[in-house]
Formats: structure tokens, C-alpha cells, sequence
């Protein structure tokens, strides 16, 4: 057995049932994806749209992929005919860009929204109040009148501090995993994913409640 198919069995022994696992691809070759895929990993996870381009271009149709960075509004466009979910969504306006570029291609589009709860700056992402206000706007808008028809809103996604401070990152994923049970309830369409947790984290953030892991280098090894 290959070495990407131990650490990913390893990995997804791990988990609990119920949690999903999105095996991070970015940096790696079509040969490495193609050993998780073997070992029969269907989720796959990118930062870059070019690179992702390539990717869907050299691999069977039945992967799902997951855009999991930052994504300008300029490249949605390129991704929306096939993504399986975008998890960073960190704005109004990309959220809107989404729902436009959805409608033109004839498809519903299924987003998390990403919340910056680390103690960085560099992170992404609503603020807790910010998703708030946004929240109870979309409460508003309520059944019939939704602002945007072809994008589903499945739940939030964070990343924690880059840290070896325990209590720091549970701290973390604890208050997003908080906001998460606050706001769920009050939109339009019930949430059901959790994003968050990271090789060097997803323990913790399993522990904090996520529902979706995203682990690259614990599988792959590590990125140069
Ligand atoms: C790269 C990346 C990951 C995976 O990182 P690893 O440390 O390799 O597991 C997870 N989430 C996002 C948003 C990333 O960019």
C-alpha cells in the first residue's frame, strides 16, 4: 500500500462517523490525487483556480471538488459549472458574484461562509457581528423572496490561529462552532457543515463540533 493510502486510511479511521473528510490536493500531482482516489477518497480540496482548472481537466468526473481559499470574484465564474462547494466565502459582494454567475449556468451553487475568528489579520472572513446582521437579513427576506435563488448557504467555515497554543485554537473553534448553533437555526435553509480543522488542528476542531475537515499535508505529506 502507498504511503498517501496508510495516511489516509489512518486519518479517516480518525473521524468519527459523520464527519467528512476533504483530502487537500493543493501542490500535488494528478498521480498523488489519483493514489487517494484508489484508496477512495472522492473529496478534494484547492486554493488555486488555475491550478483546480488543470486538475478537473486530467480527472475522472467523479471527484468532488471543494474550493477551499480565497477566491477573487473575477475567477467564480471559471469554477461554478462543476464545484461541489465553496467554503470561503468572505463577503457580500462574492456571495452575490456567486449567485449571478450561478444563474447564468443553470445550477444551484453550495457555499460556506467564512468567519474570521483567529487572532490574524491575514485570515479571511465575516466577523461574528457581521454574520450576524447578515443573518437576520436573510431571516428577513424569509421564503419566496430569498436574495439568492441559486446559491445554498450550507454553514460556516474558520480557521484558527496559527498556533501551538491549545487553549487558543479550542477557544477558537469553540466560538465558531457556537455561532454555527446560533445562527443555524434562524436561516432560510438549515445548516449542516462545519468547516473547520486543518492537519495540524483537526483533532481539536473535531472536538469542537466540526462536521468537515480539510487535511492536506497529514495525507499528502509535507508541502515545500
Ligand atoms: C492548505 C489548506 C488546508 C490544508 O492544510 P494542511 O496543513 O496541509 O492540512 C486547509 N484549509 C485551507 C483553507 C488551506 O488553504
Amino acid at each position: 500500500m502507498s504511503v498517501i493510502s496508510e495516511h489516509l486510511l489512518e486519518v479517516r479511521q480518525a473521524l468519527p462517523p459523520g464527519v467528512e473528510l476533504v483530502a487537500v490536493s493543493k501542490t500535488r500531482t494528478v498521480e498523488e490525487i489519483l493514489e487517494a482516489l484508489d484508496t477512495g477518497q472522492l473529496d478534494f480540496g484547492e486554493n488555486r483556480v488555475q491550478e483546480l482548472l488543470t486538475k478537473v481537466d486530467a480527472l475522472p468526473t467523479a471527484l468532488r471538488w471543494h474550493q477551499i481559499g480565497t477566491l477573487q470574484r473575477n475567477k467564480v465564474k471559471a469554477i461554478v459549472p462543476f464545484v461541489h462547494l465553496i467554503h470561503a466565502v468572505d463577503s457580500v459582494k462574492l456571495l452575490e458574484e456567486v449567485e449571478k454567475q450561478a444563474a447564468a449556468a443553470g445550477r444551484t451553487v453550495t457555499v460556506l461562509l467564512q468567519v474570521h475568528i483567529a487572532t490574524e489579520d491575514t485570515k479571511h472572513g465575516f466577523t461574528p457581528d457581521e454574520l450576524r446582521t447578515f443573518c437576520e437579513r436573510e431571516a428577513e427576506s424569509g421564503e419566496g423572496a430569498v436574495a439568492h435563488p441559486h446559491v445554498r448557504i450550507a454553514g460556516l467555515m474558520g480557521m484558527a490561529s496559527n498556533t501551538k497554543s491549545r487553549p487558543l485554537i479550542t477557544h477558537e473553534f469553540s466560538k465558531l462552532n457556537s455561532l454555527y448553533e446560533e445562527l443555524g437555526e434562524s436561516c432560510p435553509v438549515p445548516w449542516k457543515t462545519l468547516s473547520m480543522g486543518m492537519s495540524s488542528d483537526w483533532k481539536i476542531a473535531v472536538d469542537c463540533g466540526s462536521t468537515l475537515v480539510r487535511v492536506g499535508s497529514a495525507i499528502f505529506g509535507s508541502r515545500s
